[in-house]
């Protein structure tokens, strides 16, 4: 019991914590509790090929269910931590059990930013986090189904994107001026805006939502703030997410929207971690804390605790990145890009296959947006974690290969 590491929250975060924890030697009881009836899986997949029909449920899954017994990790699955008695060093579960531990990981990822306009709770209205969500959407994408889709961000726009190969009618409403307003920068949601367009889908910026209107006891149209209403038969609710830090707070461990965590992924109190979406950790890179929603921040995280509490050295923090699929596009996006001064363009966006290099006033490079361009992504994540300054006529110049740029900066 000395040694009992209890994790709660079996997603993409504490998954990898679990297989992490063995892979580094611990030889101690490890317990994964997890609310959804699956094994940990991979949400990605969800918006894009799942919705599609492409991936099977078992694909979706981190490793195969008889993993977690080969590796004598506790699964109960279906249960809900209440609360955490980090003094006691005990966690209730809804079942009316609870877990006893030595250390805590928690791994309660994020909950989706719900609407709050009349008609919001009408059917054929849906949202998109768990692999049920999924499939309740995944009937209204019929061909011909008209889908309104609220909120101009990675998971609206392929939700758009899956739908419209489906040959559902799409059309996304988004509140800011431009899609992806807090994601990307302006250049790229214009490229994403035309590819969008060029592909069927009706986008409405600057559109504030009023309300949902029924027709016949569901959805039926999108009423704008400016009088616009558009008629519709589902719409897909993408709005942004919350960290789920509420277990955390309630126990006295600090929270700042989000678990706040150090670099090991220790949270305020002895023995308890945090990873994955419910945290705010520092991202040295640039300075300060953040809220990062992503595959490899949930694995860098799972990777610092697991190694921390293995008395392993902890890895080096790495420049977030990130990635999305919209048609057969693949978005990758190294770094984030604060307070950039100037853009230099790499290869022809007409193309489809382009990068966008964003510098500071220094000339350092802050991130790398790449589009069907794996090559300059790759480079362009070395370049944004060591801080370099490569040189932009260097970069502009597409004789110079990608690789070749990471050797010529200095930082
Ligand atoms: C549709 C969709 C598409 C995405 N696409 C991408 C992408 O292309 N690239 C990318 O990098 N990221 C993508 N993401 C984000 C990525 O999936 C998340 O960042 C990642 O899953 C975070 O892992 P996590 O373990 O922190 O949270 P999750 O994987 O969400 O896991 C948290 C788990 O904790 C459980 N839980 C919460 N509270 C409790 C409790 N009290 N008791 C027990 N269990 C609890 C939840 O039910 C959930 O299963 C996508 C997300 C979605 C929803």
């Amino acid at each position: 019991m000395d040694d009992a590491i209890l994790i709660i929250g079996a997603g993409h975060a504490g998954g990898a914590a679990a297989a992490l924890l063995r892979q580094n030697g611990h030889q101690g009881p490890i317990t994964l509790v997890g609310a959804e009836p699956l094994p940990p899986y991979q949400h990605p997949p969800l918006s894009k090929g799942w919705l599609q029909g492409k991936v099977g449920v078992d694909e979706l899954l981190l490793r195969p269910a008889e993993f977690y017994a080969d590796k004598g990790i506790a699964l109960r699955l279906g249960v809900r931590a209440l609360a955490v008695d980090p003094v006691a060093r005990r966690v209730a579960l809804d079942d009316g059990t609870s877990i006893g531990f030595a250390r805590l990981i928690l791994a309660t990822g994020s909950r989706l930013r719900r609407l709050e306009v009349r008609g919001a709770g009408l059917p054929g209205v849906f949202a998109l986090r768990s692999v049920e969500d999924a499939r309740r959407l995944r009937p209204a994408l019929a061909p011909g189904a008209r889908l309104a889709v609220i909120g101009g961000g990675f998971v609206g726009l392929e939700v758009a994107a899956s739908a419209r190969t489906l040959g559902a009618q799409v059309t996304v409403f988004e509140r800011e001026p431009r899609l992806m307003p807090r994601v990307a920068s302006a250049e790229l949601a214009g490229h994403f805006a035309q590819l969008h367009c060029s592909r069927g889908v009706q986008i409405e910026t600057s559109a504030e939502l009023s309300a949902l209107e029924p027709r016949d006891g569901q959805v039926g149209a999108v009423l704008l703030r400016d009088g616009r209403r558009f008629e519709c038969d589902a719409v897909l609710a993408g709005i942004g997410a919350l960290a789920e830090d509420a277990l955390a707070a309630a126990a006295g461990i600090a929270c700042e929207d989000g678990i706040l965590v150090d670099a090991c992924a220790r949270t305020s109190h002895a023995g308890v971690y945090a990873i994955g979406d419910c945290t705010r950790r520092p991202v040295p890179r640039y300075g300060r804390s953040l809220r990062l929603e992503s595959v490899p921040n949930a694995l860098e995280q799972a990777r610092q605790a697991a190694a921390h509490l293995c008395g392993k050295p902890v890895p080096q923090p790495e420049a977030p990145w990130f990635w999305s699929d919209q048609y057969d596009c693949r978005l990758q996006i190294a770094g984030i890009p604060f307070d950039v001064q100037r853009t230099v363009v790499r290869g022809d966006p007409a193309s489809g296959k382009f990068s966008l290099f964003h510098l500071d006033a220094e000339g350092r490079l802050q991130a790398v947006e790449a589009v069907n361009a794996a090559q300059d992504f790759v480079a362009g994540r070395q370049l944004v974690g060591a801080a370099a300054r490569p040189d932009p006529a260097r970069i502009a110049d597409p004789a110079v290969p990608a690789r070749e740029l990471a050797s010529c900066g200095g930082s």
